[in-house]
Parts: structure tokens; C-alpha cells; sequence
């Protein structure tokens, strides 16, 4: 099976796409050919993004108090998890937030907000806390995270100077319906179509561990590429307490990272991010993840705590890997992540963010 991985590397890196049944194979290759496996794809992961990682930040500009059912999310309608909520944050308090990840390394800014869409007024309040993050730090990307997107907004985005969109599509869309109800797959598309009109970026992922099957994770890729999305955030479901998905546990370490080595191989250059669940699902093969993945998070998410902001430097750099724009030279202790913990430090707080 080691000489198939390598064939299908090779065969991908001569420019053949691979087919729904080579990732298939991939997803469902022995743990024990996890490193052959690894090894191989990992020549796609170098031949396009080198020992480079991207790190990404998060701010979440409002928290909470979502309309919306999707049954995973901590911050939907009826969820019970006692996460943070609050409405817009300042645009002082957005900077603030914004420029700690930015000093922590990260060349992307991802602004987030909870809820169905956002309304003109909401647009043009982004917009304003993007031409600041752009007066004060010209170099670094931003991504805008809003929901559903309305005609013009996209464009209104753009003229900002926001340079990319988020619209995960979550999962496959033969699986979509048993997810949420308050809106369709063909509404996510329709989002992520629209910031492609606009000329934004497209970053489009997926959250594993939501009960589908191996063919629908397989489905959700190749709909992903189908999209065109410059870079793939990949999810695993953290099941919050006072959610639907509450003790829905179906990731392990290993299959996390075959579900990686699958979106890289169907998308080999494409950036493709370890996303919410890198450190309770991957955990002690975080640095293995590394090597067919080529993006993080940097620190916490956007209702939980990820691991220090310092020892995900850390582990890129120990790993061999460099923060890509960055010179990255951290030191720290590195503590031990354990169930999610509810985010109490950064946005929407008094308290110093974790970056
Ligand atoms: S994923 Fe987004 S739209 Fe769905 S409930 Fe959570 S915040 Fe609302």
C-alpha cells in the first residue's frame, strides 16, 4: 500500500487530478500506513507551499445570539453551551484584537460574526474596521466572515478592501438538510458564487465528524474544488455540551489526519487549514498534521480556547516548518489542552487575548 500512496503522488504531481475512489483510499488507509501515507503526500504539500505554514486569526466581532439551527455550532439557535455573547465589538476593541494575532505572527485576519447574514449597516461597520486594519497594518490579508451574503454586499466588501470570504459548506450536500434546516446547501453556494463575483477570495470548508460517511466527506471535497475555494479551512467537530451534537465523538487522531491527507490530495494546491478541533482531535499528531496541511489557526477560536498562541509558533518551528511572512521566533511552555474550554480572554472580554 506505501508504493499506491507514492504512485498516487506521483500520479497527482504529474498533473493527473485524483479520483473520488483515490481519496476514498486514503481516508480509509490502515493506521498502520499512517507515516507511508503521510510521507507520500507530503511531496504534494511541499512541491507547492514548501515548509511554509500560514497562520490565520480569528476575532469574533459578535458572538452568540445566532437565528440560524446549524445542530454543531455553540452559538446557534437553542444552544444551551454557555459560550460568550455579545453584539459588534468597537471598532477599537476589533483592532485591538485584530493586532495581537498580527503581532503573534499571523498574515491573515479572519473577522468573523455570528447570525443568518449581515445587514447594509453591518457591511458598512466591517468595512470600517477593515480600512483601519488596513491604514495600520498594510500588509496583512483580511478575510470577512459574515454569513449569507446579499446582492451587492460582496462587492461592498471588496471596494473595503477585504481581500477574502469565508462560507464553509460544512459537509456534503447529501447531508446538509440533517445538519441545519434554517437555510440550504444551494444558500451556502450561492454565498461563496457571490464572493467569487465580487473578485474576494473564496475560503470554503468543512467540519468532519457530523456523522457522515466516508463517500459524503469524499463528496464535500470534490464539491470544494468544484468551488474553486483558494483555501479549505477543515473542521472537527468540537460536540459542546448544550448542542444537538453534544458527545457526538467519531475522530481520531489518525483519521484526522487521513481526512487531511485526502483534502490535499484532491486539492494539492490549495491552501488547506487545520481549523476548530486541531488540538482536542489531532492532539499529540498536531505536528504530523503539519506536514500535509499547510495553514493554522493561530491561539483560540471563536467560542473556545485553543492551545497557547505561543506553542502553536512553537510547534511549527520545532517541526521545521517557518510562519509564512513572518520571522517566527517564540519561545514557551506548551500546556496540555483537555476538553473545550469556554473562551473567557480576548474578544468580548476585559481580559489580555491569547496571542
Ligand atoms: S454556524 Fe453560523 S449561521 Fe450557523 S448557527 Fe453558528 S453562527 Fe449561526
Amino acid at each position: 500500500m506505501s508504493d499506491t500512496f507514492q504512485q498516487l503522488a506521483d500520479s497527482v504531481l504529474a498533473g493527473n487530478p485524483a479520483t473520488p475512489d483515490d481519496a476514498l483510499a486514503v481516508l480509509r488507509a490502515d493506521d498502520s500506513e499512517l507515516i507511508p501515507l503521510v510521507a507520500a503526500i507530503s511531496r504534494l504539500r511541499r512541491a507547492h507551499f514548501s515548509n511554509r505554514v500560514k497562520v490565520n486569526y480569528l476575532v469574533n466581532l459578535k458572538s452568540g445570539l445566532c437565528p440560524e439551527n446549524c445542530n454543531y455550532c455553540s452559538q446557534a439557535l437553542g444552544s444551551t453551551a454557555p459560550v460568550l455573547k455579545y453584539s459588534w465589538l468597537s471598532e477599537e476593541e476589533a483592532l485591538e484584537q485584530a493586532a495581537a494575532g498580527i503581532g503573534g505572527g499571523a498574515a491573515r485576519v479572519c473577522l468573523v460574526a455570528s447570525g443568518r447574514g449581515p445587514s447594509n449597516r453591518d457591511i458598512d461597520r466591517v468595512a470600517d474596521v477593515v480600512a483601519a486594519l488596513k491604514e495600520q497594518h498594510p500588509g496583512v490579508e483580511i478575510c470577512a466572515c459574515l454569513g449569507l451574503l446579499s446582492d451587492g454586499q460582496a462587492e461592498r466588501l471588496k471596494e473595503a478592501g477585504v481581500d477574502a470570504y469565508n462560507h464553509n459548506i460544512n459537509t456534503a450536500a447529501s447531508h446538509h438538510d440533517k445538519i441545519v434546516q434554517t437555510h440550504t446547501y444551494a444558500d451556502r453556494v450561492d454565498t461563496v458564487e457571490k464572493a467569487k463575483s465580487a473578485g474576494l477570495s473564496p475560503c470554503s470548508g468543512l467540519i468532519a465528524g457530523l456523522g457522515e460517511t466516508d463517500e459524503q466527506l469524499v463528496e464535500a471535497l470534490f464539491a470544494l474544488k468544484e468551488l474553486n475555494s483558494d483555501s479549505i479551512p477543515v473542521n472537527f467537530l468540537m460536540p459542546f455540551d448544550g448542542t444537538p451534537m453534544a458527545g457526538t465523538w467519531e475522530l481520531t487522531p489518525a483519521r484526522c489526519v487521513k481526512i487531511l491527507a485526502m483534502a490535499r490530495l484532491v486539492c494539492p494546491d490549495t491552501e488547506i487549514r487545520i481549523a476548530g478541533g486541531r488540538e482536542m482531535h489531532l492532539r499529540s499528531l498536531q505536528p504530523l498534521a503539519l506536514h500535509v496541511a499547510n495553514s493554522v489557526f493561530l491561539g483560540d477560536y471563536l467560542t473556545s480556547e485553543g492551545q497557547d498562541a505561543a506553542a502553536d509558533l512553537e510547534m511549527i518551528r520545532d517541526n521545521g516548518f517557518v510562519v509564512e511572512g513572518s520571522a517566527d521566533d517564540h519561545q514557551t511552555e506548551r500546556p496540555q489542552p483537555a476538553a473545550p474550554a469556554i473562551r473567557r480572554r480576548g474578544a468580548g472580554t476585559d481580559v489580555l487575548p491569547n496571542a
